[in-house]
């Protein structure tokens, strides 16, 4: 018999096919074909570059094989298989000593970090229907500035699948693959972007998807989306994303806390909370350099505060002190403290990836207030579907 060894595979249907972890990985240990995102199970040597970089989570997962999936296995996978029966290793050595391989199972459960979950009431996404290989075709229907800052041109960008199926739902992204090919002469990886739009579309019945996009300098994708014309043709994969989704639970309250362009998914949240009747209310923490710059700065002002409560915290205000979200997480602090100590809370993080540790060392200090130990009480909310983090 073979000995069993811990394999790290990356979960196809959580995964959104970003790369990074591609990009991160010192020895190359992880591919990609048009289907799927794989580790080579003879190269990984467990260093765990890859596992914080993940946006989802999706990179966290173990088995403890007899044999290793091969790639071409793991390039077939729609979902990962689960963990077969491992026989206990043969008894022997001292009493009470560790079994090795029931050691193994369990660190490959527990996985190195925390898994997300999708909310309990989440409506079943599709995930990726379209691929590198096989992308849908859409048209741009719109093409809109959000921004008044001439440095800072952010874009709402409204794309039609036509006949196409894509059935999205909020929280999901879709890659954009730009046209042309790399300095290798290879086609450009997809680019992958939140879709700001509800489930049915920028007007129920449309069906048809919405995008923010930010122009970044020198940016491939965001130049290329910026630069769209109405009519143009745009190849899409996706959509990705399992578990960064909203609850349909009318009930349930929303706490969001994003940066910047990390407003796409907030936004295709409030929509669809506003056309379902939801009575749960969301409170949203938004941060951005200037009024000027905020994305939907505008139709935000008219969301009454029974659906959304607004705090729009700005940087880079002339006349003000630099302010972030997590310094206004802080100050409002009460409001916060009462939504921790509510089991109907979800928390949704997107943006920046600089925010995470400022917005983590403030809920541990409100959680503590609360008579809470804030990484416990995000562990428990992310084993219930009620902790999201997308940042970049
Ligand atoms: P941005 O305009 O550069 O920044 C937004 C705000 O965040 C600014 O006020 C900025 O302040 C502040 N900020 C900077 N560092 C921070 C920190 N450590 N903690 C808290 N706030 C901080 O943002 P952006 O260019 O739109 O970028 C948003 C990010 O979201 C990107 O990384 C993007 O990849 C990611 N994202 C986008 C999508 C999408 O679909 N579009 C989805 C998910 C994530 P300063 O004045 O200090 O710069």
């Amino acid at each position: 018999m073979t000995t069993p060894v811990k394999q790290h595979l990356i979960d196809p249907e959580i995964c959104i096919r970003c790369y990074t972890c591609e990009m991160t990985c010192p020895i190359g240990a992880i591919e990609h074909d048009d289907n799927n995102v794989v580790v080579n199970a003879d190269v990984c040597n467990f260093c765990m570059d890859c596992i914080p970089v993940c946006p989802t989570g999706s990179i966290d997962e173990w088995r403890v094989v007899e044999t290793p999936y091969t790639l071409e296995e793991q390039y077939e996978f729609d979902e990962l298989p689960e963990q077969a029966e491992i026989e206990a290793a043969p008894a022997g050595g001292d009493e009470g000593e560790a079994d090795p391989i029931a050691a193994l199972l369990a660190e490959a459960h527990k996985g190195a970090g925390g898994k997300a979950r999708a909310p309990l009431t989440a409506a079943k996404p599709a995930v990726n229907m379209y691929t590198l290989g096989k992308p849908a075709k859409m048209k741009v229907q719109g093409n809109y500035r959000l921004t008044d800052d001439p440095s800072h041109d952010v874009r709402h960008i409204i794309l039609d699948p036509g006949a196409l199926p894509f059935p999205v739902l909020e929280g999901q992204s879709v890659g954009i693959i730009p046209p042309g090919q790399d300095a290798e002469g290879k086609a450009h990886l997809p680019r992958l972007y939140s879709v700001s739009s509800p489930r049915d579309g920028e007007r129920p019945g449309y069906h048809n998807i919405s995008l923010t996009v930010k122009r970044e300098d020198g940016g491939l994708a965001s130049n290329y989306l910026c630069d769209l014309e109405q009519g143009s043709e745009v190849e899409v994969t996706g959509p990705f994303g399992s578990t960064f989704l909203m609850p349909n639970d009318p009930n349930a309250r929303l706490l969001l806390i994003c940066t910047g362009t990390g407003s796409a998914p907030m936004r295709a949240f409030t929509m669809q909370r506003q056309r379902g009747g939801a009575t749960g209310g969301m409170t949203m923490f938004f941060g951005a350099r200037t009024p000027e710059s905020l994305p939907y700065f505008g139709p935000l002002k008219k969301i009454p505060e029974k659906i959304l409560r607004q705090h729009l915290v700005f940087s880079r205000l002339p006349d003000a002190d630099k302010e972030y979200v997590q310094d206004r997480i802080v100050s409002e602090q009460d409001e916060v403290a009462e939504m921790l100590g509510d089991d109907r809370t979800h928390i949704y993080i997107c943006g920046l990836r600089g925010m995470e540790e400022g917005v983590e060392l403030a809920m541990t200090s409100i959680a503590e207030s609360i008579g809470q130990q804030w990484t416990a009480l995000r562990d428990v909310m992310r084993d219930e579907g009620r902790y999201h983090v997308e940042t970049y």
